[in-house]
């Protein structure tokens, strides 16, 4: 018993230390721009700056996609730069996904912050903050 609260305390110390020292570095006030380029044509919806959305969020395009097509139910593609979703899905509601999935998928609930990534581990997965260290579940997509 004794030994598993010891392991527990240098844990949480670890985790105020890393703290500490992250919060010393150079954080710097950064915004994601997340405007899609939407286009309808033939009862497709086509985000043309798709990829750029996906870099910008720090994110596989793929991870971004499986995650629209599922929220929106409508089966889709990647066409290089572009997503391709069928039917017609409204600006807003896209807007609104690019906004849950930033979120649920690249902002720490914790401090924040936005430099973070998707750590696999078995069937879990989770967000890890690279700033305050910060592990959060999250939902297979
Ligand atoms: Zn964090």
């Amino acid at each position: 018993m004794e030994l598993a609260s010891r392991e527990a305390y240098e844990k949480m110390l670890d985790r105020v230390l890393s703290r500490v020292q992250s919060s010393r570095a150079d954080r710097g006030e950064r915004t994601i721009s997340l405007t899609p380029e939407i286009i309808h044509e033939h009862r497709q919806t086509i985000i043309a700056n798709f990829k750029q959305l996906a870099d910008a969020l720090g994110r596989e395009p793929q991870h971004l996609a499986r995650f629209i097509f599922k929220e929106t139910g409508r089966p889709g593609t990647l066409d290089g730069e572009r997503a391709i979703l069928s039917g017609r899905v409204g600006d807003e509601e896209l807007g609104k996904l690019l906004q849950l999935y930033f979120k649920e998928f690249v902002k720490c609930p914790v401090c924040g912050g936005i430099d973070t990534k998707i750590v696999s581990e078995k069937r879990f997965r989770f967000l890890v903050c690279e700033i305050c260290g910060a592990k959060t579940p999250i939902r297979k997509i």
